[in-house]
């Protein structure tokens, strides 16, 4: 059986989500496909922590968009706790998967289909005809955008794309995280973890254990310090505390023998951990299932954003979304991350153009998998960045879907800025109504 879409998103995480849901509020029909049996991606089964920088140096929010709606907290607490001693901003995983399935339930444009991934693609020319899932499902679209993280959509169409680093290729360490709970805070040097202060010291005070482990031959995890961070309850925290090196996720099985690997790093941290009077009695809440990745394939598109561009604050005229982020390494071989803030304003445009596959006519990229070199991808990965990106990458297709028949190059940037406008996210340029737009959010 076929069926027809005016978009389809491949990749139900942060991009495809926020992708899927722009689309449907502009009108067009859409369906989202999950290989995974849940939605969510890597911000819910390898829980992340950390809700990025999204501001200027002014304070001003960059991103006004669908990250608003999944962390409204996060506005509500206003810039100030992007001040360097303020508690760290964290999230709850279970409670974003909630707000990921209220949103999505919301659209009534909008279809959802989870453990189906798509498993090929047809290709009529420079464009996408059809593509086939895993239950034998063919779907055909206008427009189809790839939220797949690692390129995997794109791929299958026969785009070109990069991988790691410029010289070997060498991609971003991998982490596998997990959660502890029951921790009696008392025994800490500083009983709350929950402030800037109280973290430092109970990353010393395990770092301090753990290094004397490391000598000891006790782990064979290369990262020098122990990283955790407090659930919003201040009561447990999320380990983001190993780096398995090596790992490419676009390689068969890649994924799995890395999570072999943390497991036996996760074990050798507990068992660490368990020294410290005040963990002796923690519980372990959960291992993520999914190995967290955070480099994969970055697909070829008609602009490749680069570090320069970033660390430039670049200005384009075809802009479509901001991130504020740093350029944040972690090294290939699990050394020191490499973290460099952006400077004077804060932050840099992403160009349409980097998210329109160089090889194709009605393919878009909305997910971490755009087009850009390994360090900028290291600022724009986060949920700030990949959210603004798929929320344009919606946008821009249900556009072309209404106007050019899925030509996503003859889809104006200041039409994209202009309905994303509308949905009160953040845009520079000027601004075009689409001829006989009408918008969804004036009745
Ligand atoms: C350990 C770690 C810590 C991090 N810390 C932070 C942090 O603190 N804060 C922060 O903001 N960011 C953090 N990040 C980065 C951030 O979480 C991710 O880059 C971001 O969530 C990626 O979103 P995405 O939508 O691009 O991809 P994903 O969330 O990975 O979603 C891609 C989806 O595509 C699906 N998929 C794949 N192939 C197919 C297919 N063929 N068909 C259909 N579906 C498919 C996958 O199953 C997956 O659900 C961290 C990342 C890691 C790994």
């Amino acid at each position: 059986m076929k069926t027809t879409f005016d978009v389809l998103v491949a990749g139900a995480g942060a991009g495809g989500i926020c992708a899927a849901l722009a689309a449907a509020r502009s009108g067009a029909k859409v369906l989202l496909l999950e290989k995974a049996d849940k939605v969510g991606g890597t911000g819910v089964h390898s829980p992340v922590s950390l809700i990025c920088k999204f501001h200027g140096t002014d304070h001003r929010p960059i991103n006004l968009g669908i990250h608003r709606e999944l962390f409204p907290f996060a506005y509500l607490h206003s810039t100030q706790d992007f001040r360097p001693r303020a508690p760290r901003l964290t999230y709850d995983e279970q409670d974003l998967y909630q707000k990921y399935l209220a949103l999505l339930a919301a659209e009534p444009m909008l279809t959802v289909a989870t453990g189906e991934g798509v498993q090929s693609v047809q290709m009529s020319g420079r464009r996408i005809a059809e593509i086939c899932t895993d239950l034998g499902r063919k779907v055909s679209a206008a427009v189809y955008i790839d939220a797949t993280a690692n390129g995997n959509l794109s791929a299958m169409a026969g785009c070109r794309a990069m991988k790691g680093r410029e010289g070997d290729g060498a991609l971003q360490s991998a982490t596998l995280v997990f959660g502890m709970g029951n921790i009696d805070k008392k025994k800490l040097i500083v009983p709350e973890f929950k402030t800037r202060g109280g973290l430092s010291s109970l990353w010393r005070e395990l770092t301090a254990l753990y290094r004397k482990a490391k000598e000891e031959g006790r782990t064979v995890n290369p990262k020098s310090s122990v990283v955790a961070f407090p659930y919003p309850d201040g009561n447990r925290l999320l380990f983001n505390s190993n780096e398995i090196t090596g790992v490419d996720p676009t390689m068969p099985g890649a994924e799995e023998e890395a999570k072999q690997k943390g497991q036996v790093l996760v074990n050798e941290l507990i068992d660490i951990l368990r020294e410290h009077p005040a963990f002796k009695e923690a519980s372990i809440e959960f291992v993520a299932h999914k190995m967290g990745i955070r480099e994969g394939r970055r697909i070829v598109g008609d602009y490749v954003l680069n570090e320069a561009d970033c660390l430039g604050e670049a200005r384009f005229e075809d802009m479509i979304a901001a991130c504020a982020y740093e350029i944040d390494i972690h090294d290939p071989e699990g050394g020191p991350t490499r973290m460099v803030n952006i400077p004077g304003s804060g932050y840099y445009h992403i160009p349409y153009r980097s998210l329109v596959a160089a090889d194709t006519e009605n393919l878009l990229m909305g997910s971490r998998c755009i087009s850009g070199t390994h360090e900028a991808h290291s600022s724009y990965r986060v949920i700030s960045g990949v959210s603004a990106i798929g929320q344009a990458a919606g946008t821009a297709a249900a556009l072309a879907a209404k106007y050019t028949g899925g030509e996503i190059r003859q889809v104006r940037p200041e039409w994209i800025r202009y309905v994303l406008r509308e949905q009160v996210q953040f845009v520079e340029g000027d601004l075009v109504c689409p001829p006989d737009w009408k918008s969804p959010y004036s009745e």
